[in-house]
C-alpha cells in the first residue's frame, strides 16, 4: 500500500476527533507517531479532540501527551459532534499542512506520506477517495446513493466518495476557519474553497476496536447538513412540483369541461377527488418541511452560538499562527 514519494520538510498537524475511543487511542497514537517520525521537518503535532467522552479517552490522552510532546489534547465541555471537534482541531493546528482523520483507525495513517507527496506536487487539498469500503452492503448503498445525489444537487463540485480524511494546506485551513456556518460539512467546505485538489484512492479499513459512534440519526443529520447547506435545489423542486400539479389540474379541468359541454355528463370521481386532495396535502406538508429545514438553519445561524466549548487543553498547543479574520477572545470560539 505504501508508495515511495518525495516529501519536503514541513510542519504537519494531525487533527483527530475522539469520542469514547479508549480501545483505539493507544494504537492510533502509536501508528500516527511512527508515521510522523518518518516525515522531515517539524515540530509535528497530533491534536486529539476529546468530544465529551465518558470512558478513559481523556485519561489516556493526557498520559500520552505527557510522554510525547507532539501530542496535544483539547477537551470539550460535552459532546459537540465530530464536525465541531474537527473544527476545534483546525482552530488550534499550527502546521503548514493539516491532516484530518478519524480516531478509529479506519483511515490508515500510513497514507499520510502519500498525501504529502501530492501536496509537494502543488495540490492544496489531497483527499482520500474511499475504495473497497468494508461496511455492511446497505450502508455502502446508502453512501453511494448519497454522494451521487449530493453531487447532482449541489452547485459545488464535490468529489465522490471522499471522506474527511485528507490533507489541507495552511491557506485552505485559514479559509475554512473564516466560514461562519454552524451546520458544517467540512469535506464540502473544503471543496468549496477551491485551489488545486487531488484525490488518491485509499482502502478504508474496518474500525480497529469499539463501536461506531455515528448512528443512523447522526449520519442522517450529516447528510442533511450536506444537502441543505450546499444546495437550494430542494426549494426549487417545490416550485417544479407545484407547476406540475397546476398543469395536471388544468388538463383535468379541460377534460371535465369537454365531458360536461359535449356529452352533457359530469365525470364521476369521488375516489379521485379524495386521492388528489390527500396527495396534494402531503406534497404541501413535505415541502413545508423542506422550507422549515432552511428556516431552522437560518434560526440556528442567527443565534450565532459558539460551535464548541473547551473545558481544558493540554500539550504543546501553540494555536493557529494566522487566520484572515480575528476571533473574539475566550475559550468559546464563535464561528
Ligand atoms: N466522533 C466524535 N464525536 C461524535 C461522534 C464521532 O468525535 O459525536 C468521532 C469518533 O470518535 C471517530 C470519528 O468521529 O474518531 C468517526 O466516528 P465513527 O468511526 O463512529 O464514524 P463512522 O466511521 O461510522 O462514520
Ligand atoms: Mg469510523
Amino acid at each position: 500500500m505504501l508508495k515511495k514519494c518525495i516529501i519536503p520538510a514541513m510542519r504537519v498537524s494531525v487533527a483527530i476527533p475522539a469520542y469514547n475511543e479508549e480501545t483505539v487511542l493507544p494504537e492510533l497514537l502509536r501508528r500516527v507517531g511512527k508515521v510522523l517520525d518518518s516525515i522531515p521537518g517539524g515540530p509535528h503535532e497530533i491534536i486529539v479532540v476529546n468530544d465529551g467522552s465518558a470512558d478513559r479517552t481523556g485519561e489516556i490522552l493526557r498520559k500520552a501527551s505527557q510522554d510525547d510532546a507532539r501530542i496535544a489534547g483539547i477537551v470539550f465541555s460535552r459532546n459537540f459532534g465530530h464536525q465541531a471537534a474537527l473544527a476545534a482541531a483546525l482552530d488550534h493546528a499550527a502546521g503548514d499542512v493539516v491532516i484530518m482523520m478519524d480516531g478509529d483507525l479506519q483511515d490508515p495513517p500510513e497514507i499520510i506520506p502519500q498525501f504529502l507527496g501530492k501536496y509537494a506536487e502543488g495540490n492544496d487539498v489531497v483527499y482520500a477517495r474511499r475504495v473497497g469500503r468494508k461496511e455492511a452492503w446497505w450502508l455502502r448503498l446508502c453512501y453511494h446513493t448519497f454522494y451521487r445525489l449530493l453531487g447532482r444537487l449541489s452547485g459545488t463540485e464535490l468529489p465522490l466518495d471522499a471522506g474527511d480524511f485528507g490533507l489541507m494546506s495552511r491557506r485552505v485551513v485559514d479559509e475554512i476557519r473564516r466560514m461562519p456556518e454552524p451546520h458544517r460539512y467540512l469535506r464540502g467546505l473544503r471543496s468549496w474553497v477551491g485551489f488545486r485538489q487531488a484525490g488518491i484512492p485509499v482502502e478504508r479499513a474496518q474500525r480497529y476496536a469499539g463501536e461506531p459512534k455515528y448512528n443512523l440519526t447522526k449520519l442522517f443529520k450529516l447528510a442533511a447538513d450536506a444537502i441543505f447547506s450546499f444546495s437550494v435545489v430542494p426549494l426549487r423542486f417545490a416550485a417544479i412540483v407545484g407547476m406540475g400539479a397546476i398543469c395536471l389540474c388544468g388538463i383535468y379541468t379541460l377534460y371535465a369541461l369537454y365531458i360536461k359541454l359535449i356529452h352533457g355528463e359530469t365525470p364521476q370521481g369521488f375516489t379521485a377527488l379524495i386521492v388528489s386532495i390527500t396527495f396534494l396535502a402531503g406534497v404541501q406538508l413535505f415541502f413545508m418541511g423542506i422550507v422549515g429545514e432552511y428556516v431552522g438553519r437560518l434560526f440556528g445561524a442567527s443565534k450565532s452560538r459558539p460551535l464548541y466549548i473547551i473545558a481544558d487543553k493540554f500539550g504543546g498547543l501553540s494555536g493557529a499562527p494566522s487566520v484572515a479574520q480575528p476571533r473574539p477572545a475566550g475559550e468559546a470560539v464563535r464561528l
